[in-house]
Parts: structure tokens; C-alpha cells; sequence
């Protein structure tokens, strides 16, 4: 079997590998981003693009905004509608621009974009198998049984990822973890595509219930909830899906004469409400495998992107110091957490604390309808 020799191996070209590949596209460095699945893959998701990811992408690669604004299977969200109780929903408008994109489409753009520069080798079908660090190299084994060898490794392979697992010993906590469901409709009415709406109904609280345009007549649908909520109250995320839309009047009005097009598949989300080893000798961690989920409200993309760019720049002095020690590598933690644990440390508590009490959640969504300020402070939750 093969062995192939590299600076930098890059595990899984989700958007952090992704961002992390292009932020190093004209380094100089050898790097091999490898992936288990061929490309277009799925990845089970919301498909929600937060402006401030699309602008970090844009900001590591200019040539991604054109890209971007031609793309046609996109839908460009405006507002989201929360509906809290019984009443009208909560409309939040967005001043910047955030996206609705198949992650099948969305994640294959970015990869399509790397592969037309010539400049990073991308590597499908290698599913990391087994890794090793020590003071000579990184040496990586996959699955099909070839072997890459290089200086150092960024684990970008999400919430599964076997790096973190090899490297940083990572095991699931489900006191940090979350569960979800998503499925894709056809033939939804009465949606507004520039509207992705969201149900804090007291059934699926203390989760959330999502419904996503993602054309102006189908929609990525979904329920999220934490790991703990789950077990302790035994949720069965699938009836509970079922359930919801057939109880729900404003869903039925939506759904009932929807086709559901794909299955409702789960995936794992692993939260940012404490902080993780995300770095050591010669290794570090990205987006999800760095358990980067916002704990609020689920989403991870823009957090991968972000840390994809930090964890570049690191590399960028790692090489020029030639110092891929864990002592060197504690500065690209320090600027992680610096970036991002103050403001998930509060989310983490204000959803702890009061997620589960949909009388209080009913309560805010009464006073926020009213108050424009309120309701620009929920923005940050969003
Ligand atoms: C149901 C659900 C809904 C969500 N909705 C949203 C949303 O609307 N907006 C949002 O911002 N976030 C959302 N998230 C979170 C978001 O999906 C993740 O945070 C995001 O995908 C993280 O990107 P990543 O690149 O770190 O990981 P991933 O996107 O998981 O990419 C990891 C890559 O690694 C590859 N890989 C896996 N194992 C290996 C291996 N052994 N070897 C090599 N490669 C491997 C995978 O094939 C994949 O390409 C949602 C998550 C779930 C589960």
C-alpha cells in the first residue's frame, strides 16, 4: 500500500478542514486534506449559514463572494420567526447576509474551489484509521490501508473524529453533547424563503423545532435537544418530530400536504459549554472535532470556519519556528478559547438554566413581541 510523505495533513474537508485548506492555499506548504466520503456527501445539518461565517469565508478567500452570490440553489435569509406558545411569532430581522445551502452543495463548493487552484492534494475516500504523534512526525493510517506521513495534523473531522479521539483522548460527555433529527420536504406552502423559522414550543422545549427554506417551496426540517434532556426524560427525537408537526397547527398548514424526500436521519452535537483540549503535541483541533457547537442554538458552521482560519495561521508560524510541540501549539487554544469561550460560557448558563422552563420562555417571548430591544438582545441566541 501506499505511503505518502506531507508537511500538513489536513482530516476531513467539512468547512473547517475546508476553510482551514484554503486559508493555507498559497503557504508553500505540502498538504494533504483527506476525507472519508467522496464528494458531493451529505452531512446531516440545518443547512443555516450565519452571516458571520459566510463573511469569514469570504474574508479567507475573496473569490468565494462571487462565487457565492451566482450560486442558484441557495436561499438568502432576511428574518427568522420564532414561535413561542400560541402566539404570532417573533420576527427578527437580520441586517446581514446569511445563507441556506445543502451541505451536500454547500460543502462541495468550497472542496470545487480547492481543487481548481491545483494547490492542496485532496484525498476521498481515505477515512483516518489510526494516528500517531511523536517527535519525529505525525503518521496516519487509513482505512484502505495507505499510510500519510507529515510534521504535523489538523483533526477537522467532525463530531466523530478519530484524531480527537487518538490525539487529545476525546470521549463523548453527554452533559456537552446534544442529539438532533433532520429531514428534507417538497411541496411546503405557505413559506417565505427569505424566512427560516423556529418553534421553542413548551413540546419540544427544552430543544427546538426548525423549519428551513431551502427553495420557495421545500424546506430542511429538524428538532434539536440536548443529550441530558433526552435521556433523562426519555425523548424518543423521532415520534417527538412526528408528533410535533401533527399537533402543531401553524406546521400543519405547512407540511400536511408536504413530501418528505429524504429520511429523518440523527446526528451528534458536540458543545462548547466547556472548554476542550483542542491542541498538543502536533496535532490540532477544529470545528466539530473541537466540540465547537454553540450550545443555544446549535449551530457550528461559523465556529468551524473561524477556527479553520486560526488554526492556519498557527500553522503558518508552527512552521516557519519549526516548532510543532505542545508547548508551542497552547497558543492556538489560548486564541480559540480567546475568540470564543466567554460567549458560550453565557449561553451555556442561560440555556442550562432556564431552556427547560418553557413558562419563562413563553414569558420572554411575550415581552419580547412587544419590546424591539428585547428582541434585538435575542438576536445573539439565533
Ligand atoms: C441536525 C444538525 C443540524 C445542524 N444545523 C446547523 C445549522 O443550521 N447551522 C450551523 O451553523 N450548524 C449546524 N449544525 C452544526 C454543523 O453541522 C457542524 O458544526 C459543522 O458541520 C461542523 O463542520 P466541521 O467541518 O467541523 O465538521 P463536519 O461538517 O462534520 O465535517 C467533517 C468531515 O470529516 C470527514 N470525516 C469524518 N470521519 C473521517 C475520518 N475518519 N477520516 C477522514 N475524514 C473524516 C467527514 O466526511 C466530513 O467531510 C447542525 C448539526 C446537526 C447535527
Amino acid at each position: 500500500m501506499a505511503t505518502y510523505h506531507y508537511d500538513l495533513i489536513i482530516s476531513g474537508a467539512g468547512p473547517a478542514g475546508a476553510s482551514c485548506a484554503m486559508a493555507l492555499e498559497d503557504s508553500g506548504l505540502k498538504i494533504a486534506l483527506l476525507d472519508k466520503y467522496e464528494f458531493p456527501r451529505d452531512k446531516i445539518c440545518g443547512d443555516f449559514i450565519a452571516a458571520k461565517g459566510v463573511r469569514e469565508l469570504i474574508h479567507i478567500k475573496p473569490s468565494l463572494k462571487e462565487r457565492f452570490e451566482k450560486f442558484p440553489h441557495k436561499t438568502v435569509n432576511r428574518s427568522t420567526h420564532l414561535f413561542v406558545g400560541k402566539m404570532d411569532p417573533i420576527q427578527i430581522d437580520w441586517v446581514l447576509k446569511s445563507y441556506t445551502i445543502k451541505r451536500e452543495l454547500f460543502d462541495n463548493e468550497l472542496v470545487q474551489s480547492i481543487l481548481e487552484t491545483g494547490k492542496i492534494d485532496f484525498f476521498p475516500v481515505q477515512a483516518v484509521k489510526d494516528v500517531e504523534a511523536n517527535d519525529e512526525g505525525v503518521s496516519v493510517t487509513t482505512v484502505n490501508g495507505s499510510t500519510f506521513k507529515a510534521k504535523m495534523i489538523i483533526g477537522a473531522d467532525g463530531a466523530h473524529s478519530p484524531v480527537a479521539k487518538m490525539l487529545a483522548g476525546y470521549k463523548v460527555d453527554r452533559k456537552h453533547y446534544g442529539g438532533s433529527v433532520r429531514a428534507y420536504y417538497s411541496g411546503v406552502e405557505n413559506i417565505d424563503p427569505a424566512i427560516n423559522e423556529i418553534y421553542a414550543h413548551k413540546d419540544v422545549l427544552p430543544g427546538y423545532f426548525w423549519l428551513f427554506p431551502i427553495s420557495k417551496t421545500e424546506a430542511n426540517v429538524g428538532l434539536g435537544m440536548q443529550s441530558r434532556h433526552i435521556t433523562a426524560k426519555k425523548v424518543n427525537l423521532k415520534d417527538l418530530f412526528y408528533r410535533f408537526i401533527e399537533q402543531s397547527p401553524v406546521l400543519q398548514t405547512k407540511l400536511s400536504n408536504a413530501t418528505m424526500e429524504s429520511k429523518l436521519e440523527g446526528f451528534g452535537l458536540p458543545f462548547y459549554s466547556r472548554k476542550w483540549t483542542v491542541s498538543g503535541n502536533r496535532f490540532l483541533l477544529i470545528g466539530d472535532a473541537a466540540s465547537m457547537i454553540d450550545p443555544s442554538n446549535g449551530e457550528g458552521i461559523m465556529q468551524a470556519v473561524v477556527s479553520g482560519n486560526i488554526a492556519a495561521q498557527h500553522v503558518l508560524k508552527s512552521f516557519e519556528k519549526n516548532r510543532f510541540d505542545a508547548d508551542f501549539n497552547q497558543a492556538f487554544s489560548d486564541t480559540l478559547h480567546g475568540r470564543f469561550w466567554k460567549e458560550m460560557r453565557v449561553k451555556s448558563w442561560l440555556v442550562n438554566t432556564f431552556a427547560d422552563k418553557s413558562r419563562v420562555v413563553n414569558m420572554v417571548g411575550h415581552i419580547c413581541v412587544k419590546n424591539p430591544f428585547l428582541t434585538r438582545q435575542l438576536k445573539k441566541f439565533l
